[in-house]
């Protein structure tokens, strides 16, 4: 100790002669979006020194080659310079940083928590625009030049001028004037109108092509929704991080207590940002906010890559209060954020499904903390992993059990699909055919959920039982009408029919399983006075078509409305009296740990449609296991019951919310390559496993190990021609089972004709 102290002391005192020999200069860390995942360190030459800074991205040499590559500037020091010399940076690509300190961070340990390079989290948090630096949509401003004219101007010309006496764009000033472009173009042309500076215009920002439904701010909060917003504004003025759920059946008024929380943090001078699960399923969420606050973002998918860029650069100039927006939303970078709003959290949309596989809640919940704001989750069925964090009491759970307004929940009524009774010819039932005429006398709609679309789910032959499949997808094709073509829903590809079973030549192929367009058909069929429409992937394909359909529902204009899943989120009509559920087991069997947790959701969501008005309503749902829990608890609006029944198996099994799963999937066109690679990476992880040194405390071995699942062919067994093989790997501490993962993986040389990915905590299992 005293000999340590003492060189230390010797050092310190002579620092002249020991200087001499260390060269110091400025180092720069760099990340490259691809190809090498380690951090560089790089040499920044006197002429760099000003610029270099994190967050903006510079030019490096690369390889032996020297190869020109940009990369991210991840931290920036004055050091010791090692040995072995470093390469110098060639220069700077960005004027200012693209990404703040807390991105920085943010990204590293999103890579960490999902097993991503830092690189490609860097590039997916930047919007695309951002990163090739698309020019934003620059529109000049007019103004009357007062020159002097030639001629007497014409009435309209006149009113132009009149109207541009400060500057103001084109499109605004045909609009207040009343005329066209073409007048507007010809006064340029005479000098009469001149340009005045311009305005960067971003397209999102109350520029709707759709008109705002008004929603009025209700007089008074139920006692319940006053709680809940209590439980946000406390947080919210204190400056501190809490994490509160609204768990509130449909119609509780969830959307009121996130308007109001959002309302308090703008006073504040402060951002919020509001996820919603997707944009186009949700305008009716949409237009609440645009009505209620002036400045709103909406993050859209069909922005262009410059209007996606614009509406950054808004955003961070702090001058857009509301943000709202799909998963991604979340990067918006807010200087001044306040407060996370992230509606339907139970939504698997928020994990986004390619590379880096990271999940908006977990990320939300980063940041919240870091910011030291609220973050709210709000659900009629919050997921497990939410629920079980409220019951640990990590997290605050707000209950907004009954709907605003006094509307009951409506009465849910079970059919037995095996109950000989209930048969039809079609996929009606004769209980079903009851509901939807009730509904229709009595003047009200209908809503019918299938989630299956096509005509027919498969195509078979009676007599030797053959089933038509995808030739490169391990799947049946699925039969569309008009046309009569079989489609796969895995790769999409459409082909023609045969007409006769292609195994034994009999002509005796027969459509089994029901879509949504034969339902459309049979519904049409039985009531011919009714006006019907289909709203499925299919019959939404162009942009607006939501929009039009649901307005035409809202206007009464559509009395039955049949659908896919597209149907059941978010939607508040007040005169659907029936809502359907064709086949409630549809996802039930699946082979994904998830699968009751889906369709109980699926089901009471779909469910809190109908009875929203003062008419009542009615549920039917038809199924072939009436007595499973998730169908029980969604019948008896009790989600509730539902998750104290399951999470209780999860914890058998280890499943998350009490463990942690990583999920490997490798494909290849050949079969026996993905099945060597697979069984390979299963070999690297019981090595890794087997490496762990040996529990000692009693303690310690009372916790469950890491164990391996696999590998097998993944349910989808065969995909775009490519076969499929998969693998888990389960454990109780997330922390641990990455970093094992991240050993046995990382020094792994795949073979050119493997791909394979890493899903930590996924989400689709098949
Ligand atoms: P949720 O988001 O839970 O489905 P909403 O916030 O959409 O519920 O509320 C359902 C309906 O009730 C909406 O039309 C909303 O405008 C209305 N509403 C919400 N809160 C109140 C209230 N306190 N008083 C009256 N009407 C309300
Ligand atoms: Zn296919």
């Amino acid at each position: 100790m005293t000999h340590q102290h003492s060189q230390r002391y010797f050092f310190e005192s002579q620092p002249a002669w020991v200087e001499d020999d260390i060269r110091r200069g400025i180092i720069a860390t760099v990340v490259l979006p691809d190809g090498v995942a380690k951090p560089l360190d790089y040499l920044v030459p006197e002429s760099l020194a000003a610029t270099v800074e994190p967050g903006r991205r510079v030019r490096v040499p690369l390889g032996r080659s020297n190869q020109q590559r940009i990369a991210y500037c991840v931290a920036v020091r004055n050091d010791e310079l090692p040995q072995s010399p470093l390469k110098s940076l060639m220069g700077v690509e960005d004027d200012a940083p693209l990404l703040s300190q807390r991105m920085l961070e943010l990204t590293q340990w999103m890579a960490d928590r999902w097993l991503a390079r830092w690189g490609e989290v860097l590039e997916a948090v930047l919007p695309a625009g951002v990163r090739l630096k698309r020019p934003t949509r620059i529109t000049p401003l007019l103004v009357a030049s007062g020159a002097a004219q030639v001629s007497t101007p014409t009435p309209s010309q006149a009113k132009v001028l009149a109207a541009a006496t400060k500057p103001v764009t084109a499109e605004e000033l045909a609009r207040v004037s009343g005329t066209s472009r073409a007048v507007i173009r010809r006064l340029c042309k005479l000098g009469l109108l001149c340009e005045a500076g311009s305005i960067e215009k971003p397209s999102g920002v109350a520029a709707s092509t759709r008109k705002a439904i008004s929603h009025d701010r209700p007089e008074a909060l139920s006692a319940a929704q006053a709680q809940a917003l209590q439980a946000i504004l406390d947080p919210l003025r204190q400056n501190r991080h809490e994490t509160v759920v609204l768990f509130g059946v449909t119609g509780s008024g969830k959307t009121e207590v996130y308007l109001q929380a959002v309302e308090e943090t703008l006073s504040y001078g402060k951002q919020a940002i509001v996820l919603v699960p997707e944009i186009s399923l949700t305008p009716q969420t949409c237009d609440r906010f645009r009505a209620r606050f002036g400045s709103v973002a909406v993050l859209h998918s069909h922005l262009t890559a410059a209007e996606r860029h614009a509406e950054w650069r808004q955003i961070a100039t702090g001058r857009v209060g509301v943000i709202v927006g799909a998963r991604s939303a979340i990067f918006a970078p807010a200087p001044r954020l306040g407060l996370i709003v992230i509606d339907e959290e139970h939504e698997t949309s928020f994990k986004q499904a390619t590379a880096p596989r990271y999940h908006a809640r977990d990320v939300a919940e980063w940041i919240a903390k870091a910011e030291r704001v609220p973050l709210v989750l709000g659900s009629a069925t919050p997921s497990l992993e939410t629920f079980s964090r409220c019951l640990r009491g990590e997290w605050t759970m707000c209950r907004l059990p009954n709907r605003v307004g006094g509307s009951q929940m409506p009465a849910v009524i079970t059919v037995d699909l095996r109950d000989p009774s209930s048969r039809s010819r079609g996929a009606v039932s004769p209980r079903l055919l009851a509901g939807i005429k009730w509904a229709l006398d009595s003047g009200g709609q209908v809503m019918l959920l299938l989630n299956r679309r096509g005509f027919a789910t498969h195509v078979q032959c009676r007599d030797c039982g053959f089933t038509l499949r995808c030739p490169q997808c391990d799947l049946a094709l699925t039969l569309h009408q008009p046309g009569h073509r079989g489609i796969c829903h895995g790769c999409g590809l459409v082909t023609r029919l045969p007409a006769d079973c292609t195994s034994c030549k009999a002509p005796a192929l027969v459509q089994k399983g029901t879509g949504t367009q034969r339902l459309e058909e049979q519904i049409r069929a039985i009531f011919p006075a009714a006006s019907v429409a289909r709203m499925d992937t299919d019959t939404m394909r162009s942009r607006g078509s939501h929009e039009r359909t649901l307005d035409a529902f809202r206007a009464h204009q559509i009395d039955i409305l049949v659908g896919t899943q597209m149907i059941a989120k978010g939607l508040d009509f007040p005169s659907v009296m029936l809502v359907g559920v064709i086949y409630a087991d549809a996802a039930l069997h699946l082979a994904d740990f998830r699968a009751s947790e889906r369709t109980c959701q699926l089901v009471t969501q779909v469910a809190g449609r109908s009875g929203r008005g003062p008419l009542g309503g009615r549920v039917v749902v038809q199924t072939s296991t009436p007595e499973h829990p998730a169908i029980v608890a969604a019948s008896a609006h009790d989600y509730e019951a539902f998750v104290r029944s399951e999470l209780p198996i999860r914890e058998t099994l280890l499943y998350p919310p009490f463990g942690s799963i990583v999920r490997i999937v490798v494909r290849s066109v050949d079969e026996q390559a993905v099945a060597d690679w697979a069984a390979h990476i299963v070999s690297r992880l019981r090595a890794e496993i087997a490496a762990i040194p040996p529990v000692t405390s009693l303690v310690a071995a009372a916790v469950p190990a890491i164990r391996v699942l696999g590998p097998a062919p993944a349910p989808i067994t065969r995909l775009r021609d490519r076969f499929r093989w998969h693998l888990q790997v389960q454990g109780p501490d997330s922390q641990a089972l990455r970093d094992l993962v991240r050993r046995a993986t990382a020094t792994l040389k795949t073979p050119d004709s493997v791909a394979w990915i890493i899903d930590v905590d996924p989400v689709e299992m098949l």
